[in-house]
């Protein structure tokens, strides 16, 4: 008998939603996002809407984690390395898991980042590095990598996250306060052209202290 996976669902409205690329939308199919969810929200982990994870923060809306990640991959010739800024729930990192042969993530609040290490370990995904630090600073010793994606919005555009980027390589972030840009920022021959892609709304990249 075909097991029908929740997520192929997910993955069909994310397609209705414009979503192309089929290694996206198979691995958003294949990751069960009820465990990346509080218990009294996991009934809701198959609608396309950003939820509360606790300490403020959200799991971010399917379709964003799709549209980022399908900006990530057309990154150079075929991407490798990923830097995520945020790891929060950990759920567009299992995504770039599946996608990627090598996940690093930085998040600033340490008992997001343990649970996040737990369901990896849950689900198999050991190609994932885990930092607790300050994203604005990136993790240079890691880099510099292929792609860089940041699931917080920053005021203004990371210099330190720019210079970790290769040359070819490709970040994803949200900039602004109120009003918030998708930013593509591309690194080509030693310039950074940008491109923005969508209005968004993301939580703050808060600079400062780590909890
Ligand atoms: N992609 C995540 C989104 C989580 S919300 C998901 O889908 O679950 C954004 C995350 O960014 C939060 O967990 C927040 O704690 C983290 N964050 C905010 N500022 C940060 C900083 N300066 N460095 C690292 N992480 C940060």
């Amino acid at each position: 008998m075909r097991t029908i996976r929740r997520g192929d669902a997910l993955a069909e409205l994310l397609y209705q939603e414009g979503i192309r690329d089929q290694r996206v939308l198979n691995a958003i199919a294949a990751t069960p996002r009820e465990t990346f969810l509080p218990d009294t929200l996991k009934h809701k982990a198959y609608q396309n809407t950003a939820l509360p994870i606790g300490q403020g923060q959200t799991i971010s809306q399917p379709y964003i984690v799709a549209k980022m990640t399908e900006l990530l991959l057309g990154a150079g010739n075929a991407p490798k390395t990923v830097l995520e800024i945020g790891t929060g729930s950990g759920y567009q990192t299992a995504i770039l898991a599946q996608l990627f042969d090598q996940v690093f993530s930085v998040e600033r609040i340490k008992s997001l980042q343990f649970q996040a290490k737990r369901r990896m370990n849950r689900l198999d995904l050991h190609n994932i590095a885990m930092k607790h630090g300050d994203g604005w600073k990136g993790w240079p010793s890691k880099g510099p990598y292929d792609a860089i994606i940041v699931t917080a919005a920053a005021s203004s555009l990371p210099e330190d996250l720019c210079a970790q980027l290769k040359d070819g390589g490709r970040l994803i972030i949200p900039v602004g306060n109120e009003q918030q840009s998708l930013l593509c920022v591309d690194h080509e021959d030693g310039e950074l052209k940008t491109q923005t892609v969508e209005s968004v709304r993301f939580v703050p990249l808060v600079a400062g202290e780590l909890q």
